[in-house]
């Protein structure tokens, strides 16, 4: 294998030892919710990358942002290294529903063309103290205020249809916390998925457990979402047991049969599964299951454990940077067997990919040839 390239190295740092903002850049940050957060978008590159600036191990980071000739540089160890940028504030936030609920409060900009949204917050697994995911924080955002517990399928199509218009998003990530141990919340996701092709025209990823009875992921397919992302996190079930004991109780098999049905009716490619680096399990497992995914179509969504104030694992180191580059490169590798790439999916994270370093490294492999980062 090739060694990795400037900016993977740099794309790997950054997602891992995170960024301090020496400077007040905008409030694009987004701190608490499901799934990685506390976490910027950085564009750099020709690419976004969401970068950890909030928590307690970026004050160790060697790198930082800082102001550069009008604009904005990350520097390392002091030393100005390549020009950065961040999305502006997006427009959409300056409005709020009939009923007084600011628009941001519903969903939010991701990167710089992603609306995301958690369609509810609360849990049944996180509001157990047994059965909560140690590095989840749904429930952090709505402790601050920040969101609202439910959004109605009339709010989602209002703010997704001003998103689109005020600020060009082209695709919708649609999340949400478990809801009962039946359809695990997929029949609400459909019920909202609707609402918003029925208002505008925008590929919609949903992200939920996998439900008991497979034929539900039927009713949301025909409900209109175009990608679908059922996250394992981790393949090893003893670091399931340990790390997430409530989803835990569902069988890795049970998640393969959705995986199976889900590629059936989504297509090759549009399903995906976070796979989140630094739980506990060995590279050597990770590898080993997320070849299992691709073999049938599945994208291994790799991200690396970003640790999020207020969990149990706030303190939890992330991976290093090379155990995180072994991942990347090998599953690099064998999606380009399979011919699968994350832009080929029509929406959601594996798109966007920006809590990934895997489309750095897709980018890598194609331009090896003697592309340099864009350096100052
Ligand atoms: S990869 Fe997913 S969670 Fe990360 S920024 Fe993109 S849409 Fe959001």
């Amino acid at each position: 294998m090739d060694e990795a390239t400037a900016t993977q190295q740099l794309v790997v740092d950054l997602q891992t030892r995170g960024a301090r903002l020496e400077v007040p850049v905008n409030t694009m940050g987004r701190r608490g919710g499901a799934g990685p957060t506390d976490d910027k978008p950085f564009v750099f590159d020709g690419q976004v990358v969401m970068v950890p600036t909030l928590a307690d191990f970026v004050g160790s980071s060697p790198y930082a942002v800082r102001e550069h000739g009008g604009g904005y540089v990350i520097t390392r160890d002091g030393a100005a290294l390549a020009p950065v940028a961040f999305p502006p504030r997006p427009r959409f936030y300056d409005l709020s529903t009939a009923d007084g609920v600011p628009y941001n409060q519903i969903a939010v900009l991701h990167g710089t063309d992603v609306l995301a949204t958690t369609i509810v917050q609360t849990c049944i697994r996180w509001n157990s103290d047994a059965d909560r995911c140690r590095f989840c924080g749904i429930g952090i955002s709505l402790r601050n205020k920040a969101t609202v517990p439910v959004k109605t399928p009339d709010q989602l199509a209002e703010v997704a249809a001003a998103a689109v218009r005020l600020d060009g998003v082209k695709h919708f990530v649609m999340t949400m916390g478990t809801l009962n141990e039946h359809d695990k919340g997929a029949r609400y996701m459909a019920r909202c998925v609707r609402a918003v092709k029925a208002a505008v025209d925008l590929p919609i990823e949903v992200q939920f457990e996998p439900p008991e009875d497979l034929n539900v992921l039927a009713e949301v397919k025909a409900a209109g979402a175009d990608s679908i992302g059922i996250h394992l996190e981790a393949f090893d079930q003893a670091v399931r047991e340990r790390i997430l004991p409530g989803k835990a109780r569902t069988s890795i098999d049970h998640y393969f049969a959705a995986f199976r049905r889900a590629v059936e009716l989504f297509g090759e490619g549009q399903v995906s599964s976070y796979i989140i680096v630094g739980l506990g399990e060995s590279v050597e497992s990770i590898i080993a299951g997320s070849q299992r995914l691709v073999d049938i179509g599945v994208f291994p969504f790799i991200v690396p454990l970003r640790p999020i104030l207020g969990t149990e694992m706030q303190d939890v180191p992330a991976p290093s940077p090379q155990t995180m580059t072994s991942i990347y490169e090998a599953v690099t590798e064998m999606l380009e067997r399979r011919g699968m790439n994350h832009a080929d999916t029509k929406a959601g994270c594996a798109r966007c990919g920006a809590c990934s370093g895997l489309p750095a490294f897709a980018a890598g492999r194609s331009v090896r040839a003697g592309r340099q980062l864009s350096v100052l």
